[in-house]
This record gives structure tokens, sequence and C-alpha cells, in this order.
């Protein structure tokens, strides 16, 4: 894809490997669930079932494909459509799905609560599984939920998806309105847990919020830089500076639609948009705060990626696309990975 010098390929290929890769963002549950991720979706619209240990044709990753693209760490998440009347028994049994699919491959993959377990999966030669949430929608408006979530499992919650919800706004429905009550007490209760706030999707006043309230550093775990496309999902250059002063990460998606103007999610549209893009969204946020709040949440399965991007066997495009643009290898292994382990080793307990 890259011009690279063989010595350049080889720099690029050393570094890949020697980094511990994270992945802050996937979808990658709502294709190995039966139900679909849209009660409203017809049965025909639905990508194939796929297993998590089976290479498949569908679909952007599964573990041979996550070995591949040298990926150690991925931030699994299960995102509940509000459409489901029992949001919280939809959580449960995506945790129990994907649970039972992370069992029958315990070969390859673990699930890790933190940060020791993250390092020491990684070590001993397997995928790091941290389980997240995509949307306060489960918790049913109970504290109690938050809780007992993380007591199986859960170490990260995405406060909002695009609907307003019963935290606060988000940045598809947004009102300009500030957490709810109830979102602060969340925020407050995941810093005394040891649960990683991430505000992407959240709308801007709620993003406010956050920063003012929470002690932990914050994460964004698939936002792209508003600067270069303006979709509400991004954020803005003063968003990012003060998630950088919190000590959190930006990490950039591969959504077409957040990288360039005029895309969305319009699958012809998604085809113009190349990895030059998506290094300009790093360059841009690199310049702004420096290389160590910066990272990568590519949200594949989740509707993103793009010719190049694709699927989760290209992650080392994203190591040879930074030697291209000047990279230090120090740099390069911060922002593959090191940068959101930083944030593991502060939050998670
Ligand atoms: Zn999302």
């Amino acid at each position: 894809m890259f011009n690279l010098t063989p010595e350049q390929a080889e720099r690029a290929r050393k570094i890949h490997a020697s980094s511990t890769v994270v992945d802050t963002h996937n979808d990658t549950i709502l294709h190995l669930i039966k139900s679909p991720p849209f009660i409203t979706s017809s049965a025909e619209a639905m990508p194939p079932r796929r297993m998590l240990g089976e290479k498949s044709e569908y679909g952007q990753i599964d573990i041979p494909r996550i070995k591949l693209g040298g990926v150690d760490c991925m931030l699994f998440a299960m995102y509940v459509s509000p459409q489901y009347s029992s949001r919280l028994l939809r959580l449960v049994q995506m945790l129990d799905k994907f649970q039972r699919e992370v069992e029958v491959n315990n070969d390859t993959i673990k699930i890790a609560t933190s940060y020791d377990e993250i390092i020491d999966t990684v070590k001993g030669g397997k995928i790091a599984a941290v389980i997240t949430v995509e949307g306060g929608e489960p918790l049913e408006g109970k504290i109690e939920s938050l809780r007992t979530i993380y007591r199986l499992g859960v170490r990260s919650l995405t406060l909002t998806h695009f609907p307003r919800n019963m935290l606060g706004d988000g940045s598809g429905a947004d009102s300009g309105s500030h957490l709810t009550p109830f979102g602060r007490e969340v925020v407050s209760e995941m810093n005394q847990l040891g649960m990683i706030v991430d505000i992407s999707h959240l709308n801007e006043t709620g993003f406010w919020d956050v920063i003012e309230l929470t002690e932990d550093p914050v994460l964004a775990t698939h936002s792209n830089c508003k600067a270069l496309c303006s979709h509400h999902r991004n954020l803005t250059d003063d968003q990012i500076k003060a998630l950088a002063e919190s000590g959190g990460v930006i990490n950039l998606s591969f959504c077409g639609g957040f990288i360039l103007d005029g895309v969305g999610f319009n699958w012809e549209a998604v085809k113009k948009v190349t990895i030059e893009d998506w290094l300009d969204h790093l360059d841009h946020a690199v310049n702004l705060v420096g290389a160590d709040y910066v990272g990568v949440g590519s949200d594949l399965d989740g509707g993103c990626g793009f010719p190049g991007l694709h699927d989760a066997t290209c992650f080392p495009s994203l190591t040879e696309g930074m030697i291209t643009r000047g990279y230090s290898d120090k740099d390069i292994e911060k922002i593959l990975g090191a940068n959101n382990l930083r944030v593991f080793k502060k939050v998670l307990k």
C-alpha cells in the first residue's frame, strides 16, 4: 500500500510486532449472537452468524484476523439497541454469548479485567479481551445495574449511543442538555469502581460535564477530529485538548463518515476514503496535543472500515503509514497501544 524501502518495511514489521497493539472499540458481538442488533431488521438484511474463532469471509473481526493484524488487546463493546424492551436482559444475553465464545477459544483469547491481567494475557501470547458496554440503556436508570455489570467483568461504559438516554444526550440527539443527575451519579460511581468513562457518542455539553466531574482519565474509544470532518460524532480541538489534560486518549476510528465530510454511512462514498485521510486525523490530533494522547479505536464490525482499513488484518498498515509520516518508533508504539495501556493502568483496579 505504501512505497516503503525494504529497511522501512522491516522497521514497520519490528515495531508492530514488539508493540502492544490496542483497539478500543468493535461491535463484533453483534455478529456472533443469534438475535439481530436491531429488532426491526429483517432477517434477510442480517449478515450470516459468525464464530469468534473461525476466519470468515464476512464481517471484519475474528480471532484468525486479529492475529494476522498483530492486535493484542481489544475492547469488545456490547451495544444494546434501545428497541429492545428489556435492555438489561439483552445485555445479559450478549455477555453470556461473548463469554461462551471466549471459553471455546481459551487457547487464543482471554477476558481481562485489570491492567495486570491485560499484560499477563498478552505476554502469554493470547489476545486480551476487555468487555465494554456501549450506551447506558441497559442500566435502566439504576446504579445497582452498573455495579452488577462491573462484577460481571464490564470495565468501560460509553455513556450514550446516538440518541438521548437516562444519562444524557447522544450527539445524534443533541438538545444542548447537561448530563442528567443519574448520568452524573454513573460517572462518579465509575470512578469509584475503576471503570473507564467513554465519551464517544456523548453531546458536547455532556462531555464538559464529564471533564469537570471525573477524577480519572477519560477515553474517546471511537471518535475523530471535527476540525477535519464536521460530523457531530467528532471532537473539537478544545475537546481533544481537555481529554488529553485528563490524561485520556482520543482513539481514531475507521469510520469513513467521521473521516471525510459528505461521506456519512453511504457505502459508495466510503470507498473514496483512504488511509492517508485517516493519517491526516492522526497528524492533526498529534499536532494539537502530542503523541501521548492519541490511539486507535477501529469500530470494525460496527458499520465502519474503508478500502485499506477494512478488517482486523489491516492494522500493520497503520504502522507503515505512521513511518511514512515520519513518526518515531517510540511515538508509534504509544499510538498503537501504550497510551491506552497507561489509562488502563491508572483506572482499572
Ligand atoms: Zn459507536
